[in-house]
């Protein structure tokens, strides 16, 4: 019985053990002492923040001097075990928060990933809407619009003497004996290098 009466008072207790975490844009987040205790297995700022009173205001009230979607951006990805990025979240602050608050590896591996998904996307993007010579062709080209029919030339010059041109026999009017992808040096070595880049 009285075992039972200690377990409910405790149990009300655990209940109402809320803390209050201020950012400095003045959000308040509100959580478990139990979850913050127990989102990770790894000491982390949080964790230590609350169990050692650190920054401590009031009573279960701490404020931290960062970011509010950003520290939601830490706790949600570490509730679920998966990088979740909040609206208006920069992934360089974020990395760096996550650093700084000794967040487990795998999810600033995450954050780095995610970085380098966006750049890449965005130079790509950025190629695709610049204009490259052929360097067989010597046409200009889009990355973007360049198929497998693009580029149209003869392999020799057009000779004034037999009227034609010396690859194919065609005449000028006639078609074209090479026909494939416009060819740029240039343009590979940029995707190169992209796809190589951290
Ligand atoms: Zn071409
Ligand atoms: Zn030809």
């Amino acid at each position: 019985m009285l075992e039972q009466i200690v377990l409910l008072f405790y149990l009300k207790m655990e209940g109402f053990d809320v803390i209050q975490i201020t950012c400095r844009d003045n959000k308040k987040i509100h959580l478990p002492r139990k979850e913050i205790l127990n989102l990770i297995d790894q000491d982390w700022f949080l964790a230590l923040l609350v169990s050692n009173n650190f920054g401590k205001e009031t009573e279960n009230c701490y404020s931290v001097w960062e970011d509010f979607n950003h520290v939601m951006s830490l706790i949600e990805s570490l509730r679920y075990n998966e990088l979740i990025i909040l609206e208006s979240v920069s992934l360089d602050y974020l990395e760096c928060l996550a650093d700084k608050w000794c967040a487990p590896e795998w999810l600033i591996d995450k954050i780095k990933e995610k970085k380098k998904e966006i750049k890449l996307g965005k130079n790509i993007t950025n190629i695709n809407d610049l204009v490259f010579k052929c360097d067989v062709c010597e046409k200009g080209f889009k990355n973007s619009e360049n198929t497998k029919y693009s580029c149209r030339s003869h392999t020799y010059g057009y000779s004034r003497a037999s009227e034609c041109f010396s690859c194919c026999g065609n005449g000028k009017e006639s078609k074209y004996c090479k026909v494939g992808y416009h060819i740029s040096s240039i343009l590979n070595n940029k995707l190169l290098e992209l796809n190589n880049s951290d």
